[in-house]
């Protein structure tokens, strides 16, 4: 029987089959195994014989429209007009030619980005809008990141950690980059609650979805100075800037209070364990632009200690797993604080319940 004909609409992105290269489409699903042939460079090979060859260059994660040239000049020179963006922004170029790599990577090189972050190296950091792009950034993301990558660069161009390193930063609870899930997770804090604009809100925003917003309930409707409006329970508030993502009258960014907190342990892969989510390292270090010393420092501690001490191939969160949270703290100088206690309502669940808090596991 004929196959039914695709029915083709204007919803949703265009089916990403019609833009695979040639070589993927013909080998799809029949992958027989890959490996990495240098920093930067792998080849996947498939049932069939065929060679596929990526390279790997860092990318920012905001590009302008001649780096978009550039790219697909070199897309169009060495891989028939194909690229593809990882999920952490880097590029990466497919080939099937083995001899046309390094003058790729000489090429790449050339305009300013190089080749690596495959493996047990850094990949290029993930990152969200930061101060210039959101409303409600508490910090800013394209600044940090690349001060951070700055020192850690090394480990981008080069395979010497014990595993991989994935690095992320979202500039508020809203977590639009994948700090839930990372080696290491950047995110900025606020620590205030809303500071509620009586006089605009009713006109601005709906009073009951500002209301349903709140994650905790904190909101509820009032009228304050004859205006229809809400007022925050503050000690309900968790400074989340869910109400403000719906309600621009409810702004509580401020430059002095607001901060970055650290995360460690994600992973996203389920190679030897399960997946597992970051959990909060550093409660809070200043904003301190350009350059965020006190965070750089810190997370160049935290890769330099796992990267001495962990067993290959080992990640960050199974490591300390291994060695046990209680001396992670130790090794990277952290100070157990109230914020490290989980006091969400369903934490009774994650709650150690024995008295074995420093046992290893392997
Ligand atoms: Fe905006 Fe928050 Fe997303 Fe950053 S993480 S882009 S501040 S919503
Ligand atoms: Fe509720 Fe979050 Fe707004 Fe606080 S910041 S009032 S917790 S929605």
């Amino acid at each position: 029987m004929a196959e039914p004909k695709k029915r083709v609409t204007d919803i949703g992105p265009p089916n990403y089959e019609q833009f695979l290269p040639p070589i993927i489409k013909k080998n799809y699903g029949k992958w027989k195994y890959h490996e990495i042939l240098k920093p930067g460079v792998m080849v996947h090979v498939g049932e069939s014989g065929d060679k596929l060859f990526t390279v790997r260059a860092a990318s920012p994660r905001l590009i302008c429209t001649d780096k978009i040239r550039d790219y697909a000049d070199l897309a169009e020179k060495y891989c028939g007009g194909h690229l593809r963006f990882t999920s952490r922004h880097n590029v990466e170029f497919l080939l099937t030619d083995e001899s046309k790599i390094d003058s790729l990577i000489k090429d790449l090189k050339d305009i300013g980005h190089p080749v690596g972050g495959i493996g047990n190296a850094i990949s290029s950091i993930v990152h969200t809008q930061g101060w210039v792009h959101c409303h409600s950034a508490a910090t800013d993301a394209s600044g940090i990141v690349k001060a951070v990558m700055d020192e850690l660069f090394e480990y981008f161009s080069e395979r010497k950690l014990p595993g991989k390193l994935r690095i992320a930063l979202a500039c508020c609870l809203n977590m639009c980059g994948a700090v839930h899930c990372s080696d290491i997770a950047i995110l900025g804090i606020h620590t205030k609650p809303p500071r509620v604009d009586h006089k605009t809100l009713k006109k601005m925003c709906e009073i009951p979805s500002v209301s349903a917003s709140c994650p905790t309930a904190a909101i509820r409707p009032a009228t304050v100075d004859g205006f229809d409006s809400v007022e925050v329970i503050e000690e309900q508030c968790m400074f989340c800037a869910n109400c403000y993502t719906v309600c621009p009258s409810m702004p509580l960014n401020d430059p002095e209070t607001d901060g970055i907190s650290l995360w460690v342990g994600g992973k996203v892969s389920d190679a030897r364990t399960p997946p597992k989510f970051s959990k909060l390292a550093v409660p809070f270090l200043p904003n301190n632009p350009p350059r965020w010393p006190e965070v750089v420092d810190m997370i160049k501690h935290m890769v330099e200690i796992w990267a001495k001490d962990a067993r290959p191939y080992e990640r960050m969160g199974e490591w300390i797993e291994r060695i046990t949270w209680p001396r992670f703290f130790k090794l990277a100088g952290i100070k157990f604080q109230k914020e490290h206690i989980d006091d969400f309502k369903h934490a009774g669940l994650s709650f150690n319940r024995t008295a074995q808090i420093t046992h290893v596991n392997s």
